[in-house]
């Protein structure tokens, strides 16, 4: 089954209730699966590679793919610009790759409109409290983004409800467990198992006395 093709995973959740982390465990933790690289034009972070965490561009460049129509989905969050490129994605899922794609509720509603097949996987913190509680707890943005990220989770949070699954990430390893599952059994669903399965079925019928009892 070398020539399957991947499918299309997106895993969006309001920032900060884990979907990065969830997502490194489920790609440590399962075969054949990887999580799609995006461009943005914010600026890196201490610890983030160019071409690693993501691909980063200044806000004109991305413009510029934008307008060659070089993305799967864009999207604009929290003043700065993210996209998934189609040529990066579609050259993973050619080879096979399932891929994770980890964006925003625009981003993936952006996908479902352009008719992309994709399976859609929204994250929910356990609680508004527990989400802020991680916000904090990450250390990583000043408070006026906390609050700017907590407005735009209530917003965001009713989203669920456009998903295929939802998933409460209340434990790490139990809710990349649960992702993980959502991933196999896609991946046994009856269309995209028809190749592998009609190769099966040819082996029934591949030459007469060809059988056990031949
Ligand atoms: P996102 O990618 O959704 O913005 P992160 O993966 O960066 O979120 O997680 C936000 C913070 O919460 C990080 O500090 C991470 O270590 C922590 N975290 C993620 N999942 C859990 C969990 N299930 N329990 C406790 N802490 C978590
Ligand atoms: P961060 O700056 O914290 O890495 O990401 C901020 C937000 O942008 C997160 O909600 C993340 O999911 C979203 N994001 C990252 N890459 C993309 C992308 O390619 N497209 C869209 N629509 N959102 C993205």
């Amino acid at each position: 089954m070398s020539n399957r093709r991947g499918r299309l995973f997106i895993l969006s959740a309001p920032s900060g209730a884990g979907k990065t982390t969830v997502a490194r465990r489920v790609v440590e933790t399962t075969g054949r699966v990887g999580i799609s690289r995006s461009y943005t034009s914010r600026p890196a972070r201490a610890g983030e590679r160019d071409g690693v965490d993501y691909n980063f561009v200044t806000a004109d460049r991305f413009l510029e793919l934008r307008a060659s129509g070089a993305f799967l989905e864009w999207a604009e969050v929290f003043g700065d610009y993210y996209g998934t490129g189609t040529s990066d994605t579609e050259a993973r899922l050619s080879g096979g790759e399932d891929l994770l794609l980890v964006i925003d509720v625009q981003g993936a509603r952006k996908v479902r409109q352009a008719g992309v097949e994709s399976v859609g996987i929204f994250l929910m913190p356990p609680s508004f409290g527990v989400l802020e509680q991680r916000l904090r707890g990450r250390g990583r943005d000043p408070e006026a983004a906390i609050r700017r990220r907590l407005a735009t989770a209530r917003e965001e949070i009713r989203a669920f409800a456009e998903y295929d699954y939802v998933v409460v990430n209340d434990e790490v390893d139990a809710c990349a467990d649960r992702v993980r599952a959502i991933l196999l059994a896609e991946r046994s669903r009856r269309m995209a198992m028809t190749a592998g399965a009609e190769g099966v079925v040819s082996t029934f019928f591949a030459s007469p006395g060809n059988g056990p009892g031949a």
